[in-house]
């Protein structure tokens, strides 16, 4: 196999050479032929650069093998780098010589559409993808804001434990592990731990994988993630809320300085993105459940119910269109794109039947919702898609939350805490609160939650010795780009997600 010498240029770098002659190395993305000229679009982990090979001016030997290379081979490609608008990326390359490292023949992920099922099956390989590349870079965006965000406002990074010897969040989705013939679980949050190192360091971020047993297959859940925790000690309920909408405002500008152009290519709405400024909406649990039971929400989700049998239509006349397309003389290529289409749009129509189905259940749940009850999924949604920017839902029943959340004192029947719900539906991203401060209270909810006291201990003491009000959230990364990106699940969102019913590789 010929390596690529040094010489060579990364097709990020291409507008530093135009009018010059370079070499390129990477893998043939696309390719298409129309006689005498060959279109071959490369992608070498920076960028697309549509290559344009013209018979005559390469040798005739290297023009044959060109053409029928295959997509995903691997090679190394030199021409002049010209500048040209209407192609990806902004720059093409004349070829003068290419070499082929290694010839892939037959590549499973056409460029033809195919369902979720088996690109999960291939994730290994469907990686390559525009989409899933776009994804990449910008999660690989958001995980360094995170880090930068914290790090230049004060905080110190403690890595909290992964195994675990108690749950810090419901005890039904703990994974037990064997650990040397004794139950272990794997970490649902490093909070507690947090929580002892805020009493060294004052602010604290822990950042890494968490570990959930979620026995529901929905579009928010996996079963390993990845969540950041901040924790401060000193802090009440709206300095949370403060931290938290500056925190998240410095992920999107980020994001929109740094990857603009993935998100636009995931068809990201980036204008809604620009908008996102603290303050943040901030509504009660109180006010939230007013809201879902109230007229407008009944209002609103039927003028959905008639938007969606509109896009239904829509949907149901452009695919009667192409299947009718498809019934004529059309070139491969052209056949190709139809079929890419019908699958995007039947998978696109089927969405919108099932939110026409659910309209009514979710709208049965709303309107009977009973205080006293945690927002379920379908209830965040509707408030998330009655807001233009994310919403803080504070002061929910204290019975329906963790142990650890702080009573407010002014009221028993809430607790200090917080849920940040992203907008246009996609709802809950963030989960925080005050914690409880006081020893006694806080073993009363230990008790009252069923929870083994003795397996607490540890935790009870940072109420002995030196209690000072604090608090902290947990950001979901998965979710967070999920939003951003515009994705409907947020298995798309991990490179190689792990879900209820399934690990493919
Ligand atoms: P939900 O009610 O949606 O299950 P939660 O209340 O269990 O969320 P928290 O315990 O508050 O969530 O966790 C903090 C954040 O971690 C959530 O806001 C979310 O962004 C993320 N998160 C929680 N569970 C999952 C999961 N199973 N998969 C991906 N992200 C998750
Ligand atoms: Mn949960």
């Amino acid at each position: 196999m010929t390596m690529p010498n040094s010489s060579t240029t990364y097709i990020s770098q291409l507008k530093d050479s135009v009018g010059q002659n370079v070499t390129l190395a990477g893998w043939l993305h696309n390719s298409r032929s129309s006689g005498k000229i060959q279109f071959l679009i490369v992608r070498d982990g920076t960028g697309l650069c549509q290559c344009v090979a013209e018979k005559g001016k390469v040798p005739d030997e290297l023009f044959e093998h060109l053409k029928r290379l295959g997509q995903e081979s691997s090679l190394t490609i030199t021409g002049t780098v010209r500048k040209e608008s209407r192609s990806v990326g902004g720059y093409e390359l004349a070829v003068t010589d290419a070499q082929i490292i290694s010839p892939a023949e037959d590549y499973p992920i056409s460029p033809k559409s195919h369902g979720i099922d088996f690109l999960l099956k291939n994730r290994h390989l469907h990686l390559r993808s525009q989409r899933q590349w776009c994804i990449g870079k910008i999660r690989h965006t958001v995980i360094d804001s995170i880090r930068r965000f914290f790090n230049d406002n004060g905080f110190t990074l403690i890595d909290t434990p992964i195994f675990s010897a108690a749950a810090g969040e419901e005890e039904q989705t703990l994974f037990e592990v064997d650990y040397f013939g004794s139950p272990m679980y794997l970490t649902q949050t490093g909070q507690l731990h947090l929580e002892a190192a805020a009493m060294s360091f004052g602010r604290v971020y822990c950042f890494g994988p968490t570990f959930r047993a979620e026995k529901s297959k929905t579009r928010r859940h996996l079963t390993e993630f990845w969540m950041v925790e901040p924790e401060v000690a000193f802090i009440d309920l709206d300095g949370l809320l403060e931290l938290a909408e500056n925190f998240v405002t410095f992920i999107i500008a980020q994001v929109l300085q740094d990857n603009k152009s993935q998100l636009e290519t995931l068809g990201a709405d980036t204008a809604a993105l620009e908008k996102i400024k603290p303050p943040f909406y901030r509504l009660t649990y109180t006010e939230a459940v007013d809201i879902l039971t109230g007229e407008k929400t009944k209002k609103f989700l039927a003028y959905q119910l008639e938007d969606l049998k509109k896009q239904k239509q829509q949907l149901e006349t452009k695919i009667a269109e192409l299947e009718e397309q498809q019934k004529g003389q059309l070139k491969q290529w052209q056949q190709d794109k139809i079929a890419a289409e019908l699958i995007e749009l039947n998978s696109d129509l089927a969405e919108v039947n099932t939110r026409i189905e659910n309209n009514p259940k979710h709208a049965k749940l709303a309107a009977e919702f009973q205080w006293g009850k945690d927002l379920g999924g379908s209830d965040e949604t509707i408030i998330s898609q009655m807001h233009d920017k994310p919403v803080f839902v504070t002061h929910y029943p204290k019975e329906a939350k963790a142990f650890y959340m702080k009573t407010d004192r002014d009221n028993e029947k809430v607790a200090l805490n917080f849920d940040l719900l992203a907008p246009a539906g996609f709802g809950e991203i963030i989960g925080g609160s005050v914690r409880e401060d006081d020893y006694d209270l806080l073993l009363d909810r230990i008790k009252a939650q069923g929870l083994i006291a003795e397996n607490y201990d540890w935790y009870l003491d940072l109420r002995k010795y030196g209690s000072v009000p604090h608090g902290g959230f947990g950001l979901g990364v998965e979710r967070t780009i999920a939003w951003l990106t515009g994705e409907k699940h947020i298995r798309q969102c991990i490179a190689f997600p792990r879900l209820m019913d399934k690990i493919y590789i």
